[in-house]
């Protein structure tokens, strides 16, 4: 992979490299066997309502806080237990994460255009 320091790119992080980790990790366990795409893909899914269910019940301003209170570092556990999840994601499937992210920036500018989009939340 090449190295990342654009907008869109993943600079804070080596990608392949925490891949890497993470697939010594379940190797280690013999967790392979389990870390098929559809369960890799259920199991983000279910850390991402992990992450939401703290936010559950929240006022908009409540939420702005969040990183105020107690509940801070299961919500920094939880967007890590979805990153991991993502990472082993796209391992397994042979996605070149960093290049995916700079694809699917571009087609956000794209797909909303600052003259279409400022102000606006619509789904285009
Ligand atoms: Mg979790």
């Amino acid at each position: 992979m090449e190295p990342c320091s654009g907008p869109g790119t993943l600079s804070a992080m080596d990608v392949t490299q925490e891949q890497q980790a993470l697939r010594e990790f379940a190797a280690e366990r013999n967790w392979d066997q389990f870390h098929t795409p559809k369960n890799l893909a259920m199991a983000l899914a279910g850390e991402a309502g992990e992450l939401v269910a703290l936010f559950q019940w929240l006022t908009p301003e409540q939420s702005k806080r969040i990183m105020d209170t107690t509940e801070a570092e299961q919500v920094r556990d939880e967007l890590a237990d979805v990153l991991i999840y993502a990472l082993r994601l796209a391992d397994v499937l042979d996605v070149d994460l960093s290049t995916a992210l700079q694809d699917k920036v571009a087609k956000n500018h794209a797909r909303y255009s600052i003259e279409r989009s400022r102000d606006n939340a619509a789904k285009m």
